[in-house]
């Protein structure tokens, strides 16, 4: 009796802190009927068993912040039949690319005894700025419930089923109070793409962006409404700049409310 290859899935990490690879570990009770789906092949939070490739599905975590790391990821997606990118800063850079609006020369030498000996890159990018991407998972860390609908729709050969709209929608289905309309607390959800379940209005807390821009986000009306409430100039640019501040409607919209000081030295 002949029986079908399991597809094979390869966990990579490049510059992040690992918390989207633990989320998939996480997945606890779902990972063993995962297991049974798919031949993990290379993965080496998890195990050191390697199966060469070439792979069936790529999930790629973290950003490209060093010249290596560039040749390694051509050569990941040129063993790769599907590369999905998986969080903040496979996504959009993540929180290190902050040092894309400074000098990282200088960071490097006020952090460093040699910096010499370092090799790094002036920005940090994410994945599709180097290869092309089949499809991005946002968040930090990722949706435990995304990641299995991502990697269930790759083995049943289908498109996933990840919605694109935003928190405020979520904050709706949960029957969530408006923190902003109610509190007049500054909230990022309406520019922010859904996938938490509006995890921090439930709680009486503003959304700060991690899974980063919805599909259509009108930041610049959303800024204008943070400080109408009262919020700074530099309060706004900054809180475009955490987890996705160089997803390109985040990074535009803070360099909007950058002080002019900070405008010379980012230019
Ligand atoms: S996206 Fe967030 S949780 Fe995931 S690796 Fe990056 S910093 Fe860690
Ligand atoms: S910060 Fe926003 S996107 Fe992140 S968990 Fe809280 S509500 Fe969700």
């Amino acid at each position: 009796m002949t029986t079908t290859p399991l597809p094979t899935l390869a966990v990579w990490k490049f510059a992040s802190c690992d918390g989207c690879q633990l989320t998939l570990l996480n997945c606890e009770d779902e990972l063993m009927a995962l297991a049974g789906q798919v031949q993990i092949a290379y993965f080496p939070e998890a195990t050191r068993a390697v199966i060469e490739g070439p792979y069936d599905v790529s999930l790629v975590e973290g950003s490209v912040t060093s010249p290596d790391e560039i040749e390694r990821i051509g050569h990941i997606r040129e063993i790769s039949k599907h590369v999905v990118t998986i969080g903040a800063c496979a996504t959009s850079g993540g929180i290190q690319a902050l040092r894309n609006f400074g000098d990282v020369a200088e960071f490097r030498s006020v952090v460093y005894a040699h910096p010499e000996y370092l090799s790094t890159l002036a920005r940090s990018t994410p994945i599709s700025a180097h290869v092309s991407v089949d499809f991005e998972l946002r968040g930090c860390p990722i949706d435990k419930g995304q990641l299995l609908e991502v990697l269930s729709a790759y083995i049943q050969r289908r498109r996933p089923r990840i919605p694109t709209y935003s928190v405020c929608v979520e904050c709706k289905r949960r029957g969530a109070i408006c923190v902003a309309v109610a509190h007049g607390t500054p909230c990022l959800g309406p520019v922010t793409q859904a996938g938490c379940g509006a995890l921090c209005p439930a709680y009486s807390r503003g959304c700060y962006g991690c899974f980063g821009p919805q599909d259509t986000p009108n930041t610049s009306a959303l800024a204008d409404r943070l400080l109408a409430m009262g919020m700074a100039q530099d309060e706004v640019m900054r809180i475009y700049r955490t987890f996705n501040a160089a997803s390109e409607p985040f990074r535009r919209e803070s360099e909007r409310h950058e002080p002019a000081v900070t405008q010379e030295v980012g230019s």
